[in-house]
């Protein structure tokens, strides 16, 4: 901390900000998929310190705040994000959010930086580590149920762990799904048409209530549930979740997650343990991975672009 002339408190401006043009220059998910399964099987060999994530309801705005600690490697900090899904509306960002770095050993502060792209790129890199380690090889028919900044994310990270020929999308509103269609070199389907023989499917939506349903699943897929935060919460319904789940946290999994509470299911394993070879791979059959999103995840990333400047 120092002061100026008038003795207010101010900032080290030795600290730098990051803004999201920096980091965009900078992540690039060839790098941040290998960095996802490190900071995953660090977090589920008990390597990293992190408690299940404060989120702060602010009911007059329809806004979550959330506060995300941990320590990880030679870093430790927090993700403030905020999540505005009203903004969809009004042309911003649904989810917003800093990221403050801190170095374990002093607890000097190291820097300060957009959380926002972060948030985005480590999302879809969870996602395509779980589907490198979880899917077919030969697994060519991607459905991404959902048509905001994680659907559009999750088709640049996932095709670089597998060969996609058919790309189908689904939205609430058939126009946004037939812009990210037309955008990605995909089909827009109604949901059930999108899902029938998909080998992969990502849900990647706000929705409370079940988007996907199991019936319409072909045996051997894997899901990757991204959206529904919340244990009144699901975009799967409990057909959906009859297969093995796999999760990024089971603590976060037990108080955040609604479609593994509403539908009573048990967790197979964080992806994680099969990551670090603790447990493995699920048997053949339907797979789903649940994420919910963690701070060691930001962390990791975080430093990604630290040590890349
Ligand atoms: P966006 O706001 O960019 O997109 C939201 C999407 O949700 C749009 O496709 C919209 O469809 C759809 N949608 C909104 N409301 C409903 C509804 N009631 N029923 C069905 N679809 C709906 O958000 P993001 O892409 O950034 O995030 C998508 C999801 O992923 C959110 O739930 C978010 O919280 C979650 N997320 C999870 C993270 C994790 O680590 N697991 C990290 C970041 C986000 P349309 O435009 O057609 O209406």
């Amino acid at each position: 901390m120092t002061h100026n002339s008038g003795g207010t408190p101010q900032l080290d401006p030795t600290v730098p900000f990051l803004g999201e043009a920096t980091i965009r220059g900078i992540l690039r998910y060839e790098d941040l998929i290998p960095a996802m399964e490190r900071a995953l099987a660090d977090f589920s060999s008990g390597k990293a310190l992190q408690p299940v994530r404060n989120i702060l309801p602010v009911e007059q705005h329809h806004v979550f705040f959330g506060v995300m600690p941990a320590v990880y490697g030679d870093v430790m900090g927090a993700k403030l994000v905020t999540l505005a899904p009203d903004n969809a509306g009004i042309g911003l960002p649904t989810h917003q959010g800093i990221i403050v770095l801190f170095r374990a050993e002093t607890g000097q502060p190291i820097a300060v930086m957009d959380g926002r792209l972060i948030t985005e790129m480590r999302t879809a890199a969870v996602t395509a580590a779980a589907t490198k380690l979880l899917a077919k090889v030969n697994a060519n028919v991607l459905t991404i149920l959902g048509s905001g900044v994680q659907a559009r994310a999750h088709f640049e990270a996932l095709r670089l762990v597998r060969h996609f020929t058919t790309i189908r999308v689904w939205s609430r509103n058939p126009a946004h799904a037939q812009a990210l269609a037309a955008e990605i070199g995909g089909t827009a389907a109604s949901a059930e048409d999108a899902v029938r023989d998909a080998d992969v499917v990502v849900t990647v939506t706000h929705a409370s209530e079940p988007i996907l349903h199991g019936r319409w699943l072909k045996p051997g897929v894997l899901v990757n549930a991204v959206g529904a935060v919340g244990l009144a919460n699901r975009e799967l319904d409990d057909d959906a979740m009859r297969g093995s789940v796999v999760v990024d946290s089971r603590e976060a999994a037990r108080v955040e997650s609604g479609d593994i509470a509403l539908a009573g299911s048990m967790v197979y394993a964080e992806l994680g343990e099969i990551l670090a070879a603790k447990k493995p791979k699920p048997l053949a059959g339907t797979t789903v991975f649940k994420s919910l999103g963690l701070a060691v995840e930001d962390l990791a990333a975080a430093k990604l672009v630290l040590d890349s400047i």
